[in-house]
């Protein structure tokens, strides 16, 4: 089918647009519209066409998650706008950062700029403006410690918002973007960084990895370069192999639960969070269960992370997703806990 492109200045439309590219499970789905934004002044003008208006409407960062379990009957908007505005300076910054910027660039960025904070969340794929969505986190650290405020386009308002920290409601995966799905286009996030503060060194063998590279004395630069170490030596590489990091949540549940499931299964990680309740180890429960490793066709759980869910080559969508419905539900028969998915799963009306 010919596909119609027209660049309206400030932002292309793609017709009957495919989606296979646009997102690192590599499933093949497509969207009735793509609009590729690189100006966000002009998201009311696109908001306002009739087609846009009226129909479902996607925010795509490089969809890396998210889970398509069929095509999207709506318009697609890639945020592909970059900038980087350094708005104060001193002993900290305020820098305010396009949604459409990539997260990795933007960490390298504020380590060659001397600025402390993000340097155990690089190498996390996925543009600025996703981040907040589900408060980014890894190796011991959480964006939302950095993210001052989010500028985004509220489409029930019909307006330009700034959302303080606090209104963004962060949590663990969690804040206000995914408990009010489809209001808000983020457009850029106010960071504020120090330029120096104590480096998070205590996690999942970061300190190990620093005494291999014969650090004792460990500056941010540092601390990212163990962190890139140890996830290339642990995570699946989307350009190699389909993926969409961690399928899997880390589930929160009560602690007379995991109080129980602990005695009965004593190599499970517990980890008592701070409202009493505790979060437990999905990858431990998913490999306890016999899925590590498994293949269905090209559907598969990673044999290298128990969480990854993985595309060998041809799978489809819904294939993926039965996969992740069979570990889910074996999990649940066997520890009693339901596990939920990472990525935001799309599926056709
Ligand atoms: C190999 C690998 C490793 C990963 N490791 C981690 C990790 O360590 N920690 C972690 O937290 N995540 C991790 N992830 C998940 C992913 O990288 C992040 O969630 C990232 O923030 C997603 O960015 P994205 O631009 O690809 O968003 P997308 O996948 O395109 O979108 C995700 C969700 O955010 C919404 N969204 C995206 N942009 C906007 C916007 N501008 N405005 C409003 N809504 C928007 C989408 O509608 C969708 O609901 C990993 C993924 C992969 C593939």
């Amino acid at each position: 089918m010919p596909v119609e492109q027209v660049d309206m200045g400030g932002y292309t439309l793609i017709e009957n647009a495919s989606l296979a590219n646009r997102n690192t499970l590599r499933v093949a789905a497509r969207a009735t519209l793509l609009a590729e934004i690189r100006d966000a002044s002009k998201l009311p003008e696109l908001l306002d066409f009739p087609a846009v208006r009226n129909g479902r409407l996607l925010v795509l960062g490089e969809g890396s998650n998210v889970l398509f379990t069929g095509d999207f009957d709506g318009t697609v908007l890639a945020m592909e706008t970059r900038g980087v505005q350094v708005e104060s300076d001193g002993d900290s910054a305020r820098i305010a950062v396009a949604a459409g910027e990539r997260w990795d660039d933007f960490v390298r960025w504020t380590l060659g700029h001397g600025y402390a904070g993000l340097e155990n969340l690089i190498l996390i794929p996925g543009t600025v403006g996703a981040a907040p969505i589900q408060n980014i986190g890894a190796y011991g650290c959480e964006v939302a410690e950095f993210i001052e405020s989010v500028e985004a386009w509220d489409i029930r308002e019909c307006r330009v918002v700034t959302l303080d920290h606090a209104t963004c409601a962060f949590a663990y995966r969690d804040s206000l973007f995914k408990h009010e799905p489809g209001r808000y286009i983020v457009t850029a996030v106010r960071f504020v960084l120090p330029r120096s503060r104590p480096l998070r060194t205590d996690y999942a063998g970061i300190n190990e990895q620093l005494a291999r590279m014969g650090v004792d004395k460990p500056a941010p630069f540092h601390v990212a370069e163990a962190v890139v170490h140890l996830r290339t030596s642990k995570l699946p590489d989307p350009a190699v192999i389909g993926n969409a990091g961690s399928f899997f949540k880390n589930p929160i549940i009560d602690a007379a639960l995991a109080d129980a499931l602990k005695r009965e299964h004593p190599g499970l990680a517990v980890w008592p969070q701070p409202d009493g309740r505790c979060k437990v180890s999905a990858a431990w429960m998913i490999e306890a269960a016999g899925f590590k490793g498994i293949r269905e066709g090209d559907a598969g759980i990673s044999n290298r992370h128990a969480l990854v869910l993985v595309n060998h080559g041809k799978a489809t969508g819904p294939q993926l997703w039965a996969l992740a419905e069979q570990v889910m539900h074996g999990v649940r028969d066997k520890f009693g806990v339901m596990l939920e998915s990472e990525p935001v799963v799309i599926g056709a009306r």
